[in-house]
């Protein structure tokens, strides 16, 4: 059976992505920063399930750790089939001139340099064993931008960006690697907008509701798995339409 490493694992998306994958046969190594309590009964639940699950505590915006993930995951789950690099955090909505030059450095550091760190510790392990896939997790705003959301948009536009190369680089060692593009989705992430926002939100989107953590997971699932085996450097928008 295959295994995965999958980032920002303890809450949101990447929990929903955690247990999809469970559910289909895959062992999961559950990457969580400070989501210990919850990790870790999502690692019981999937374990329950017949696979093996590993809470491993990381922040992926620090080299030396994102490192220490990887080798944990991979010497625990015996080489690593697929990786998905999900872990993220938003700022709060404000103008780029509000934004002081800390608030961006910390959004850059895990949405971007932490994907960064997280996949070249990942690459060798995949490229000695010829297979494999990766699944970045962007967002609607990376492809379109938003307004009051400019350092997030340009970190995941740069997500897009390293999907694309990426994809072309490793395309001959027989590795794919795909992003997924979400809309608006009811996770802690959106805690932050008002209820007016995110009625507002709604009705921009032509399925006029917000997406599930588990329609995320299951386009992760897709691009992390054989179905999508001749699908590489392409971006899935999963955004009810949003962005068209
Ligand atoms: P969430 O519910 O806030 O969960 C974020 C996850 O990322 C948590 O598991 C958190 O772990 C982890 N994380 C944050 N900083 C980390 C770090 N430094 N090192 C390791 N893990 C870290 O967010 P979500 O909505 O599921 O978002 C998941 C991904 O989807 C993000 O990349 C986000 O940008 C993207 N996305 C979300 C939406 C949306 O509407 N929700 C839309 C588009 C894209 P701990 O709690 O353990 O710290």
């Amino acid at each position: 059976m295959f295994n995965v490493l999958i980032t920002g694992a303890s809450r949101g998306i990447g929990a929903a992505a955690a247990r999809l994958f469970a559910r289909e046969g895959w062992d999961v190594a559950v990457n969580f920063n400070s989501s210990r309590r919850e990790a870790e009964k999502l690692a019981r639940e999937l374990t329950a399930l017949g696979v093996r699950a590993l809470p491993i505590r990381a922040d992926v915006s620090d080299p030396s750790q994102a490192e220490e993930l990887v080798r944990t995951a991979e010497t625990a789950l015996g080489g690593l089939d697929a990786v998905v690099c999900n872990a993220g955090i938003a700022l709060r909505q404000q103008l780029l001139t509000d934004t002081t030059a800390e608030q961006w450095q910390d959004l850059m550091s895990v949405d971007l340099d932490g994907m960064f760190y997280t996949l070249k510790a990942a690459i060798p392990g995949l490229v000695r064993r010829q297979r494999g896939a990766i699944v970045t997790v962007s967002s609607m705003w990376g492809v379109t931008g938003g307004s009051c959301e400019v350092p997030y948009s340009a970190a995941k536009a740069g997500v897009i960006g390293l999907t694309k190369a990426l994809a072309k680089e490793l395309g001959p060692s027989h590795i794919r690697v795909n992003c997924v593009a979400p809309g608006v989705v009811g996770t802690d992430m959106n805690a932050r907008l008002s209820s007016g926002d995110l009625s507002a939100l709604e009705e921009e989107t032509p399925l006029g509701r917000i997406g599930t953590p588990e329609e995320i997971a299951q386009a992760i699932l897709f691009l992390a798995s054989d179905r999508a085996s001749f699908v590489t450097g392409q971006v899935l928008q999963v955004d009810g339409g949003m962005v068209i």
